[in-house]
């Protein structure tokens, strides 16, 4: 999933200045399991932008949805009807939703409620790690599942720097050394040969430096 963050709260209302119907919109899917863009946190960020507003004597509306997905453009139309009561819109999905509802209404201003961070996963409850740098090649074929472009610190594809202490990284000992724990998958199933193969660098034109990415299936297109 995208896992993405609040911004801090007088980011945000510096983002609304001037604005006085101002349309929350969550989104029910990576940003509400990561507990950053769901039903709680719009009903949460609007009572307190309320708040925000009633201890400053402004007379701002803050009305909220949650969409059930920012980023497919059949589930925008439900709100199309508060938006259009809006000033602005202030969008708790992630950077795609964000653009998705700026793209559908572009004569309103959409202004993005979150921070973007990463693709990732949950570790343990309140805790999302980084899994996935969305390469566009993968090969966790060759490294026991576990990505050494994103978990090792220095995106190491040929085995680890030298500098790994006890299992950790050498760059930030609270995370754990990526190549340790590639080498310790694969032992565990009997596949360490296959570490003595030499990966050739590695075809980033499928990465994002070619522009945006596209994927098209022409079998689903309509
Ligand atoms: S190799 Fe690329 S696609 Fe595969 S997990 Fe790592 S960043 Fe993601
Ligand atoms: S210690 Fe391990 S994870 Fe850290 S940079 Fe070196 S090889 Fe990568």
């Amino acid at each position: 999933m995208i896992v993405a963050e609040l911004k801090p709260l007088d980011q945000i209302t510096a983002l609304l200045n001037g604005y006085r119907s101002i349309l929350l919109a969550g989104c029910g899917e990576c940003v509400t399991v990561c507990s950053a863009g769901g039903e709680k946190e719009v009903q949460s960020l609007a009572a307190a932008l309320r708040l925000w507003y009633r201890h400053r004597g402004v007379a701002a509306r803050v009305h909220t949805v949650v969409i059930q997905r920012q980023c497919e453009p059949e589930f925008l139309a439900e709100a199309d009807p508060l938006v259009a009561k809006a000033d602005c819109v202030l969008s708790l999905g992630c950077g795609v939703g964000v653009q998705f509802l700026a793209e559908r209404h572009p004569q309103i201003p959409v202004f993005p409620a979150l921070d973007t961070k990463f693709a990732g996963g949950t570790v343990e409850p309140g805790w999302w790690g980084e899994r996935c740098g969305l390469c566009g090649d993968c090969i966790l074929h060759l490294t026991g599942g576990i990505c050494p472009i994103i978990r090792c610190s220095k995106s190491l594809l040929n085995g680890p720097c030298g500098g790994s202490q006890g299992g950790r990284c050498e760059v930030n000992e609270e995370i754990e050394c990526a190549w340790q724990l590639i080498y310790d998958r694969l032992k565990g199933q009997g596949r360490l040969e296959e570490l003595e193969a030499i990966l050739p660098p590695k075809d980033w034109s499928r990465a994002r430096d070619g522009g945006p990415r596209r994927v098209i299936r022409e079998d689903l297109r309509p």
